[in-house]
């Protein structure tokens, strides 16, 4: 079974043919991820899903894989890989379960903010057992009051005596938060300005986490909320300047919807692909499903949208990693694309696939209730359209307006 696509070599093909390592990594995602996501991965998706379950072993083993470590320093364990790579193997492996992946994203995200953020002690201190998948790490932003209202957070940070933090507040909707061990918290301060911690369980004061049950999609990920009261944090752990924060989390949030891009993208490859296999399969007037002109251009449109949104994904990664052009722009753009992908293709194949895309049996329809989600998270795309994308545009184009009519 082919959890690594001719279409996803060609797309970074486009990008790194002329690198040295470019043979080495496409090995790297071709033989051991996939052959990895076909026997460890895919095979318990179901169950997963079935019995939310995230599957913490096999988080551990793909870090001893070395997947995890692709994008991070050497310094610190990791292969100093293009994001392309890395999202070409996470697209890999949200085709086999895209609950298990977004756990993975989101613990990308949190050892990137370290990276991107922290100073060197904190780096030493956690980004080691986060590259090599030994600790799993949360980004813990939203709150029950405020999501797409980042900067309405109500969590706090007293100093103490000692000019230690004591967290008040409760986080919602954490991924990983059962399993993390290291957990980048957003609270608010006095001044309204945001600041950012790394947060680990077992310090003085109360630190409680509750699950959040029964979730339609991404089941193989454990959501939950966290609970503060006086929760102490030693000082060492402020990430950044204080009141840094929101400038953190929005930084981050840009290379996760990098990473949701390419999520989203194996979604939709997932779906189609089982559509295409049914429709090879499925008996109807006197031949097969995959005869009908009319299925034949769905599955036509279907492969265009994809591409369109593998290469945005896949694009973008590259741009995030060299640090060209606006990257929230393109991150939004590339995230907004690909998440209505996976949504449009999952929905037509369950359609196309007729009866049988409606049951579970087919597994076309755990791809709808995964794909819903991609259109949420990591900003809501209409977040994304009506902020965030157009503010870039038009900020762009105040900086350097069109005068000429031609
Ligand atoms: C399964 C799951 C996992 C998650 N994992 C994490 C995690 O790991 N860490 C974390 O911090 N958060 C996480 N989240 C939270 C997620 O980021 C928020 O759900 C998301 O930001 C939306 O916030 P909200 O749910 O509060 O919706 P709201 O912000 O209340 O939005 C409600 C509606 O308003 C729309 N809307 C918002 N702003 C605008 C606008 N300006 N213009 C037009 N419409 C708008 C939204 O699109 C949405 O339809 C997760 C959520 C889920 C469901």
């Amino acid at each position: 079974m082919a959890f690594f696509t001719p279409e996803q070599e060609l797309t970074l093909y486009k990008l790194h043919r002329t690198e040295e390592n470019f043979e080495d990594y496409l090995s790297f995602l071709k033989d051991s991820l996939q052959d990895f996501v076909a026997t460890k991965v895919a095979p318990n998706a179901e169950k997963n899903d079935r019995d939310e379950i995230f599957p913490e072993s096999t988080f551990h083993e793909l870090g001893e894989l070395g997947f995890i470590s692709l994008p991070f320093p050497e310094k610190y364990g990791g292969m100093e890989a293009c994001f392309s790579y890395y999202n070409a193997g996470l697209e890999t492996l949200t085709k086999g379960d895209a609950g298990f992946a977004l756990g993975v994203a989101i613990h990308g995200t949190t050892a990137s903010g370290i990276n991107l953020f922290a100073n060197d002690s904190l780096k030493e201190k956690y980004l080691p057992g986060l590259v090599s998948g030994e600790k799993i790490g949360a980004f813990s932003l939203s709150e029950p009051d405020s999501g797409s209202d980042a900067k309405a957070i109500k969590t706090r940070y007293p100093e103490d005596s000692n000019g230690d933090f004591l967290l008040n507040g409760t986080k919602y909707w954490i991924t990983n938060a059962l399993s993390a061990d290291v957990f980048y918290v957003f609270a608010n301060g006095p001044d309204g300005r945001i600041s950012a911690f790394l947060v680990e369980k077992g310090w003085d004061g109360t630190f409680e986490q509750a699950k959040i049950e029964d979730k339609m999609g991404v089941r193989s990920s454990n959501t939950a909320e966290l609970i503060f009261q006086d929760y102490k944090v030693p000082k060492e752990n402020l990430v950044g300047e204080p009141g840094g924060g929101f400038k953190q989390a929005m930084l981050m949030l840009n290379g996760g919807r990098v990473t949701i891009s390419s999520w989203s993208t194996g979604i939709a490859q997932g779906a189609y692909e089982k559509l295409l296999k049914y429709a090879h399969e499925r008996q109807l007037f006197d031949g097969l499903l995959k005869d009908l002109v009319p299925i034949q251009k769905e599955i036509a449109e279907m492969s265009i949208e994809i591409r369109a949104a593998r290469t945005l994904a896949y694009d973008t990664a590259f741009y995030y990693t060299q640090k060209k052009g606006d990257v929230a722009r393109l991150a939004a753009q590339a995230k907004m694309k690909a998440t209505e992908v996976s949504v449009y293709v999952a929905e037509r194949a369950i359609q196309l696939a007729g009866g049988y895309g409606y049951v579970k049996d087919s597994k076309i329809e755990r791809h709808l209730r995964d794909a819903l989600l991609g259109r949420i998270g990591e900003g809501a795309n209409e977040l994304l359209t009506s902020v965030v994308i157009p503010r870039s545009i038009l900020k762009e184009f105040e900086e350097n307006p069109i005068t000429d009519q031609w």
